[in-house]
């Protein structure tokens, strides 16, 4: 137990007719707030999100008030839970369709982040909700890239647009949607090219595919094991290209999901799905209560 600081504060109390009232003090969560922030820190949230958050718990701790019955410890529990699940939307936060044409969905995010297996595991969701889907291979520049998203689309039981190596990622996506609507389907997935590292030639190929389909939703595809980097990743790919929301992949690992903290924080966009391993019906929609159980360990 992270919080077990909490247990051994001083209580400010005092009984009034038989209830006893506990007061949150500056006295009292020091020594607790310091461990929240150590289990933060631990769970690899970035360090200025930690700081705000720190920060506005123990704010709202001092602002409680008396509570009845209520140990301290107990509340600050809860307060910091609470918190958590504010600070990562609240509210779980599915797709969002279009209204009039395909729904395009344009995923983007660095290489081996699991964007080729997340394609595959929307087209799996997507079905499931009785949509008709279709996969964009635009990610011209691995060959291998495009066989192992038509292999995923076969085992999927969709079908994979690509023209090759040759064409322009802006084209093909553009045509594909040409087609989805020819074919009347509901929803289009865009697999796009990742690089090891944030370039410019990627975030400007990015720019131009969603300028010349302006997608319904752009996810970035984050790896949870990316820890404290993810802050400064979702910045740069929200200012860049600006996001709706993003997918936080390989949670079946050891990471604590300190990525999932930030996402929200720097970006103001929600998570909308995690990754939970390898198969295709390993992706669920992402619940904030749950993540912020995981992160405080
Ligand atoms: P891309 O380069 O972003 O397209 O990444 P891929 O989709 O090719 O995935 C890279 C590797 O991560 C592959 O070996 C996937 O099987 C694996 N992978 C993807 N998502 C998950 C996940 O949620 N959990 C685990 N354990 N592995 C994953």
């Amino acid at each position: 137990n992270k919080l077990r600081g909490v247990e051994d504060v001083h209580l400010e109390s005092f009984p009034i007719h038989d209830v006893t009232v506990y007061v949150l003090t500056k006295d009292n969560i020091t020594e607790p707030m310091r461990d929240i922030r150590r289990a933060l820190l631990e769970a690899d949230v970035s360090l200025p999100v930690v700081r705000r958050f720190v920060s506005s718990v123990t704010e709202k701790a001092l602002g409680a008030g008396t509570i009845k019955g209520v140990r301290p410890d107990q509340q600050l529990v809860k307060i910091v839970h609470d918190e958590l699940v504010q600070l990562m939307g609240g509210e779980v936060s599915d797709l969002v369709f279009s209204k009039g044409g395909p729904t395009v969905i344009l995923l983007a995010g660095l290489q081996g982040v699991g964007k080729t297996t997340v394609c595959a595991k929307l087209a799996f969701y997507l079905k499931k909700l009785g949509k008709s889907c279709m996969l964009v291979a635009a990610d011209v520049y691995r060959p291998a890239a495009i066989d192992q998203l038509t292999i995923l689309g076969e085992q999927v039981g969709v079908p994979v647009y690509s023209e090759g190596t040759e064409a322009k990622p802006p084209q093909i996506t553009r045509n594909a949607v040409e087609e989805a609507k020819r074919k009347n389907i509901d929803a289009i997935v865009v697999d796009t090219a990742g690089r090891l590292q944030i370039d410019k030639a990627m975030m400007d190929e990015l720019k131009e595919v969603k300028k010349a389909v302006n997608p319904t939703e752009v996810l970035l595809v984050v790896d949870a094991m990316t820890g404290q980097e993810a802050a400064a990743l979702v910045t740069t790919f929200n200012i860049e290209i600006g996001i709706t929301g993003a997918i936080l992949t390989k949670l079946d690992g050891d990471s604590r999901g300190g990525a999932a903290l930030s996402v929200k924080e720097v970006s103001g966009k929600p998570i909308k799905f995690v990754g939970r391993g390898e198969r295709l019906e390993d992706l669920e929609l992402f619940y904030p209560d749950r993540m912020a159980q995981r992160v405080l360990g």
